[in-house]
């Protein structure tokens, strides 16, 4: 029997790669092991999103470098596509280069592998296909992610992911619709998603759907009792999507809608192709919806010329917006990326207090939004159970943790809540988190 290990690094999208990677490997007739000692194929699916994220791999392929006798080592992901064959000059002891576009080939990758082959690429960006295989490995037996759109057509001037991902692809409405169904009739209640932009997805079949139009369908499949997705680009994001959600409870209450700054002039240089104005009449549709719709986004501070006065106007708008989570990040100089050229870099002291000021800020927004929640009834999806608090853990439609006490606790033959949906009074509010009790 041949043995892997496969350690995944980075976001959703490259989570979700993992569990196909996994699944192909298992019908390859390999089987998992726990630690990279165990393996014969030990596999980095990397993320170069941020420098530091980059470093890591090279970290962990540096603790190999004396003990690696009988072990092909490969680095998959976004790392492999960016660096490519540079990766076995680093570091010799790798066998196998590939980027996420050539997955599809990977069962040819394994057999030059195993008739020994100690320099396996695939690097092409050249493709139509996306990587859509029968043999997926789920992490979680209730909520299962589904790709719709793979690589990205944006070039945001920060951003590697045009050139690790390559060009977008989307999938057919019909296989997004054939695997939901298929997920929904294996106990699935939750679905998310996913594509760097899902706002432009386009059926390449006849029918042409639009996003907006795959998401309705998604939610209508009988069983499927959350739809999440992400990430949205605010240029691509259309008010049809948000009459989705008020139409279907199944359709998640809740818009991740990345920003990056609330300078217009900022997000000129960083090619967003929106200005904060248009960015806010979004907003403005959310919070007109019926429904009471979670907003998060994500933020870059110490883009290359920022300026204190452009720093403030982000914090004035998340003043303004009122977010209810938000990821936060220092600019990260990335290779092949337009913003390389811009001159006035802003120093990793400034960026890391801009840094701080800015999750201060948002600190306070939170706490208020979270105690506005206190005495509502939230359904809630059970995830887990919290022994050393004695509470369960679980989450709202809004993608809010909503930790809550109930009569009933584990028990050693199984008796668990873990996957079932029940309602829960907010009593208390964190910054990050909401604590309950079971309304019965
Ligand atoms: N496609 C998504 C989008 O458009 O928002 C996600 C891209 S990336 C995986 C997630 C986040 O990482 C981005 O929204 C951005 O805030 C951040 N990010 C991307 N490149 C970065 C860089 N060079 N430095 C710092 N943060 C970066
Ligand atoms: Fe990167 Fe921009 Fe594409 Fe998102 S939309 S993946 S930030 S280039």
């Amino acid at each position: 029997m041949k043995t892997f290990y496969i350690e995944t690094f980075g976001c959703q999208m490259n989570v979700h790669d993992s569990e196909k990677v996994i699944g192909t490997l298992l019908a390859q007739g390999y089987s998992q092991v726990e630690t990279p000692e165990d393996a014969e194929l030990v596999l980095y699916n990397t993320c170069s999103i941020r420098d530091k994220a980059e470093q890591k791999v090279f970290h962990r392929l540096d603790q190999f470098k004396r003990h690696h006798e009988g072990k092909v080592i490969g680095v998959l992901g976004c790392v492999a596509q960016q660096e490519g064959e540079h990766i076995f000059e680093r570091a010799p002891h790798v066998s196998l280069v590939a980027g996420s576009a050539s997955y599809t080939k990977l069962p040819e990758m394994l057999v030059q592998l195993e008739a020994g082959n100690r320099r396996v690429t695939g690097l092409s960006l050249d493709t139509d296909a996306t990587f859509d295989t029968p043999y997926t490995r789920r992490d979680n037996p209730h909520r299962a992610y589904i790709t719709i759109i793979e690589g990205c057509d944006k070039s945001c001037a920060y951003c590697v992911v045009p050139f690790t991902r390559g060009p977008e692809r989307s999938r057919t409405s019909e296989s997004v619709l054939d695997e939901a169904r298929g997920l929904a009739a294996q106990g699935y209640t939750e679905i998310q998603l996913l594509g760097q932009n899902v706002n432009s997805y386009r059926d390449p079949s006849e029918r042409g759907w639009d996003f907006a139009r795959l998401l309705r369908a998604v939610g209508e499949i009988d069983g499927i009792r959350r739809v999440r997705f992400t990430t949205s680009h605010p240029r691509d994001f259309v008010k049809d999507i948000i009459d989705a959600i008020d139409e279907n409870p199944a359709l998640c209450n809740h818009v991740h809608l990345p920003v990056q700054s609330g300078s217009s002039a900022v997000l000129e240089r960083m090619q967003r192709l929106y200005t904060r104005g248009e960015y806010m009449r979004r907003i403005e549709w959310i919070k007109n919806a019926k429904r009471n719709i979670a907003l998060t986004t994500d933020i870059i501070v110490g883009f290359p010329g920022e300026t204190e006065a452009e720093f403030q106007e982000t914090l004035d708008l998340l003043d303004e917006v009122g977010y209810d989570s938000l990821f936060s990040f220092k600019y990260s100089r990335r290779p092949n990326t337009a913003a390389l050229a811009l001159a006035d870099q802003v120093s990793e002291e400034e960026k890391g207090r801009r840094l701080t000021v800015l999750q201060e800020r948002q600190r306070a927004i939170q706490i208020r939004r979270n105690a506005e929640l206190v005495g509502a009834i939230e359904d809630t999806m059970v995830e887990g159970y919290n022994h050393a608090t004695g509470q369960w853990i679980g989450r709202t439609s809004q993608n809010r943790t909503l930790n809550f006490t109930h009569a009933v606790v584990p028990t050693p033959n199984g008796q668990t809540l873990v996957g079932g949906y029940l309602p829960v009074r907010v009593t208390r509010a964190g910054p990050n988190s909401l604590a309950g009790e079971v309304v019965l």
